[in-house]
């Protein structure tokens, strides 16, 4: 009767657990939220089948692309909103104007939000950034200031043109409008954020089981962030750097080198990434990237042929609509299914957005190839 008496117990106990983490799970979900803000985070796992068949492994994606404002950026944006209300550098519904530089999602996700929380956005862009982002961010009601494409070490450059505007308003003593310059490359909340909250949710999702974490770097937060908080709980935990063809990051983490791939110094290209996929790819060391960097195990490089192939196949087996980085991220964590981890481990890459921002360049030019029928015909072994 012990013996019985221990057994039922034993299920009862796993029975009540496993009704507590269900509850857990959905709460988010089942609360009404007060504001846009509160919808940010606690993004699902999705599994993603057809890859993890084809590998014998478990292959997630993190879909960051739930996000309300479509992408992970939501949660750099909010965390440097907040940083900067904290210390009282900006109040809302006084005018104050947030500044940032960007050709890409940050851009929208900070529109969103200051929409959302009473400030105005001044977006600086390239002046051939695509129609798609600059119509994006007029509807969110952001000031845009296109700028003469240039490279970093020009002060003209967006990035430097915001910093330069936002310092004007703060200089000029005549105004009673604050102005801060968001700085999503340099401003240490970034990797801060995946750290507390992307990182910890896969952590949980995942019940600690998890064996390659995988994502590309364009500003370094996510894969700093996420790398420093598996690294610390469970040092086996492999993170993997996917980075696109062009991208100088792959040399710096394989070899500890870090090449100027790119063409002479003044011109745009300098510190730019000559590719298809958005997002991604670095040619220079931010402050967020070198936060996590000595906790990225490998790379794996990813060229566009890859990407856009793995479009077509996420597609047709999933229905899944993936933007560019997304799709490196599921090459390499297809690649490292094959070479480098076991039957039945478990991989998580980043899905950053969906495919929706990423119409009229990567999946027009990814329709262009017919669907892959096997995943070894995309992955380059
Ligand atoms: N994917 C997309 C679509 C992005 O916009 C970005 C950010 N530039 C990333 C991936 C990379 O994220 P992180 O900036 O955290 O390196």
């Amino acid at each position: 009767y012990r013996g019985i008496h221990a057994a039922l117990i034993i299920s009862l106990v796993i029975a009540f657990s496993s009704w507590l983490r269900s509850l857990k799970r959905f709460k988010g979900k089942r609360e009404k939220a007060e504001c846009l803000a509160d919808l940010i985070g606690d993004t699902p796992l999705l599994k993603i089948r057809s890859l993890s068949e084809a590998t014998g492994c478990e292959v997630y994606a993190k879909m960051e692309l739930c996000n309300p404002g479509g992408s992970s950026k939501d949660r750099v944006a909010l965390a440097i909103i907040k940083d900067f209300e904290e210390r009282n550098l900006i109040r809302p519904n006084k005018g104050d104007v947030i500044f940032e530089g960007t050709s890409g999602s940050t851009g929208i996700s900070i529109a969103m939000l200051c929409k959302s929380m009473g400030y105005t956005a001044h977006i600086c862009l390239p002046d051939d950034t695509s129609d798609e982002k600059v119509n994006l961010l007029q509807m969110y009601g952001a000031v845009i200031e296109k700028v003469k494409p240039a490279s970093i070490v020009d002060p003209n450059q967006y990035v430097n043109a915001a910093k330069n505007a936002a310092d004007a308003v703060t200089n000029d003593s005549s105004s009673n409008i604050n102005a801060v310059f968001a700085d999503q490359f340099e401003n240490e909340c970034n990797w801060r954020v995946h750290y507390e909250t992307t990182a910890k949710e896969i952590w949980e999702q995942t019940e600690g089981k998890l064996n390659f974490f995988v994502s590309g770097a364009g500003t370094g937060g996510t894969i700093a962030g996420c790398s420093m908080f598996f690294k610390q709980n469970n040092n086996s935990i492999k993170t993997i750097l996917a980075d696109p063809q062009g991208s100088g990051l792959f040399n710096r983490v394989e070899y500890g080198i870090m090449y100027d791939t790119v063409e002479k110094e003044g011109t745009r290209r300098r510190h730019q990434v000559d590719t298809l996929v958005e997002g991604i790819g670095l040619n220079r060391i931010t402050k967020n990237f070198s936060q996590g960097e000595i906790y990225i195990d490998a790379a794996e490089k990813v060229i566009d042929k890859e990407a856009l192939l793995m479009a077509r196949y996420l597609m047709e087996n999933e229905g899944l609509l993936l933007g560019s980085s997304s799709c490196v991220n599921a090459v390499a964590s297809a690649r490292i299914a094959f070479k480098k981890a076991k039957k039945g481990d478990t991989i998580v890459f980043i899905a950053c957005d969906s495919g929706i921002r990423h119409l009229s360049k990567f999946w027009k030019e990814a329709l262009k190839y017919d669907v892959p029928s096997d995943l070894r015909d995309i992955i380059n072994t």
